[in-house]
């Protein structure tokens, strides 16, 4: 059997580059796909720190484009040749979430997820199911091919804000999740600033034209209000995972914070009486969801200033180098100061 290269998710903290057989098409639904690039996502990090859900010996890769190569026997929407983006979650569209339009809800999307808890990009080959492809334009190259998916959860997160043209917006964060929001809140509202902890990470807020403060440097909450004329945001996107508790006290009565960042590890202290009190309206999603068109939509027009999102491209081969820019120390599991806002492989 042909072998392809491939980098291995082993266990937390390891990962090798290694060979591995070509995988075949065996389901009617299959697409084999030659994967032209694939993203290094923070959940790639968390993955390796042990601080998600993972599967061992598992092929890491979740935000990837490639061209298909092989189709299985029912497949008709695409076709060999055709160059696609992935949505990885795969949702099984007959639990009752996905019947009643809640598909970020399926009740079988942790269990199945491309890159995660079966084979994902982070290969030369990949096999999908049919229905997580779709077809990219020709204006979208292959870099920003990768970033569908990672849009197409912002997208979400945009549809249930409903953003207003004058809307104060505060983003807690500013990793590629942040970044992206960011630039629609440029676009939409009437005023943004963003936090960020990492001095790469704040230069590009700043190429970006962004408002950006350090919260190891200065008080949030002092400058959101200043910066608000006293009124504080109208919407805060927690895009950290860790500061929720700071999200609340920045946003104004009536306002909407979504948490979006996610680390399961965390705690937070919240006082009901507050939220009922300042009618503060939490806003839960998960995913994207019904997004990737939305998403190819907006990069195909060109709507977002994507270029400081992308620090580098390298080849496969030196992925494993690239989370120590991405701020891991893979033999200690030690953070450090993150040196990239994204980095893509070109397979
Ligand atoms: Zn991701
Ligand atoms: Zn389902």
């Amino acid at each position: 059997m042909d072998k392809m290269k491939a980098l291995v998710f082993r266990d937390v903290g390891k990962i090798e580059l290694t060979e591995i057989p070509i995988p075949q098409v065996k389901e009617p639904d299959d697409v084999l796909l030659k994967v032209k690039a694939v993203g290094i996502c923070g959940t790639d990090v968390k993955i390796l720190e042990g601080k998600h859900h993972f599967k061992k010996d598992t092929v890491l890769g979740h935000e990837f484009c490639g061209e298909v190569v092989a189709v299985g026997s029912h497949v008709r929407h695409v076709k060999i040749g055709d160059r696609v983006a992935i949505d990885n979650n795969i949702r099984c569209g007959f639990c009752s979430f996905c019947r009643m339009g809640m598909s970020s809800q399926c009740v079988e999307i942790k269990t199945s997820a491309l890159g995660v808890m079966r084979d994902g990009g982070y290969a030369e080959y990949c096999l999908v199911p049919e229905k997580q492809c779709y077809v990219l334009p020709p204006e979208i190259d292959d870099i920003l091919g990768t970033q569908v998916e990672t849009l197409a959860t912002v997208v979400n997160g945009m549809n249930t804000l409903l953003m207003l043209p004058y809307d104060y917006v505060l983003i807690l964060g500013f990793g590629p999740i942040g970044y992206l929001f960011a630039q629609f809140a440029k676009n939409i509202a009437a005023k943004v600033a963003v936090t960020e902890i990492d001095p790469f990470r704040i230069n590009v807020a700043k190429e970006c034209g962004l408002t950006v403060w350090n919260p190891n440097e200065v008080d949030v909450v002092e400058k959101i209000t200043e910066f608000t004329y006293g009124r504080k945001a109208d919407i805060v996107i927690e895009a950290t995972g860790n500061a929720f508790e700071q999200a609340l006290q920045c946003v104004t009565p009536g306002g909407k914070v979504l948490p979006f960042g996610m680390d399961s590890s965390v705690r937070a202290t919240v006082i009901p009486n507050e939220i009922t009190r300042w009618a503060t309206k939490i806003l839960g999603l998960y995913l994207g969801q019904n997004t990737m068109v939305p998403a190819i939509r907006i990069y195909q027009e060109q709507r977002l200033n994507m270029k400081p999102f992308f620090t580098k491209v390298i080849p496969l081969e030196q992925g494993i180098g690239a989370f120590d820019d991405l701020g891991l120390d893979l033999k200690t599991l030690q953070h450090k100061p993150k040196r990239a806002m994204k980095i893509v492989m070109k397979v």
